[in-house]
């Protein structure tokens, strides 16, 4: 017997949604579990949004994922609710075709000795707390590239390329490939202050390394998949493409140049 895991938003049209997908997988003889440990497939019921809570609340789940729409974007989200009993059949029949993608890792270290590490489906952003800009050491791997001056700096998978990154600026990337995007934000380049104004591309196996430069630039907030963090007394932020990816169905038979042209143009 097939087993899902149904994870879903708080919103009334969620859930009106969810009612009648667990009459339709228990017609079906699909049983809904309580976790998603052991099941076949994850369904996320809600937005964009509401698969990166399910990332963050579950630990990043490698088990394929399939996403039902009732956001506004939902660009991850593929299967609209009115096609939920074609996407059973396809389910039953085996026939579902899955998409891995990367996520990214950053591993924040302190002044005094600790550290921490989140990962993040779309996105890290790395910025400054008050009105002034911040300063940043950033190198690539052991090599030093530039004295960053501006609000801060957006690292994003290929995923999270069409998210907060494309609002400023940066390329739409296909998930197929595995890289991660250094984008400015408000970078100042002046003959007082000289940053990258357009983003970058580093390969899987490369690592961004932000030093803040003095004091004030040492507290920064941490922005990923939409929670916020604000630390202090930060040495340095590791950025880089984790070893795990998730798995995503894909459904509708679209290709991302096509679900880009509906999204965006
Ligand atoms: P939210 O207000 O629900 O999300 C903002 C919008 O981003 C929603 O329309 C969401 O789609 C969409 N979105 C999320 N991931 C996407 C992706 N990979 N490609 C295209 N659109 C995507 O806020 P949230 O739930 O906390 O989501 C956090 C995300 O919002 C962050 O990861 C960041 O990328 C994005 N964000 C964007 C801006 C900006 O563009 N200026 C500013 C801050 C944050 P749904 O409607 O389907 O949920």
């Amino acid at each position: 017997m097939k087993k899902v895991f149904i994870y879903k938003n708080d919103v009334p049209r969620t859930l009106e949604i969810v009612k009648s997908l667990e009459g339709k997988l228990a017609v079906s003889g699909i049983e809904v579990a309580d976790t998603p440990e052991d099941v076949d497939l994850i369904l996320c019921v809600g937005g964009d949004g509401t698969l990166l809570n399910l990332m963050q609340n579950h630990e990043f789940p490698t088990i394929p994922i399939a996403g039902i729409n009732t956001g506004h974007l939902g660009f991850f989200q593929e299967i609209p609710p009115e096609k939920i009993d074609e996407f059973i059949v396809k389910f039953i029949e085996g026939d579902l075709m899955v998409q891995p993608y990367n996520i990214a890792k950053a591993d924040i270290q302190f002044e005094d000795g600790s550290e921490i590490a989140y990962r993040a489906l779309n996105e890290f952003v790395i910025k400054g707390q008050g009105t002034h800009p911040i300063h940043l050491n950033i190198s690539i791997n052991e090599s030093f590239i530039e004295r960053f001056s501006g609000d801060g700096i957006i690292v994003s998978t290929p995923a999270g390329s069409t998210a907060y990154n494309y609002s400023l600026g940066g390329a739409l990337v296909d998930p197929r490939l595995n890289l991660l995007q250094v984008a400015p934000m408000a970078p100042m380049n002046n003959t007082a202050y000289r940053s990258l104004t357009s983003s970058i591309l580093l390969p899987a196996n490369d690592s961004l390394i932000i030093k803040p430069c003095d004091e004030q630039s040492s507290t920064l907030g941490i922005l990923f998949d939409g929670q916020n963090k604000v630390y202090s007394g930060i040495k340095s932020i590791e950025l880089c493409l984790s070893r795990r990816k998730i798995n995503l169905v894909r459904f509708g038979g679209t290709t991302f140049w096509d679900k880009v042209k509906s999204k965006f143009l």
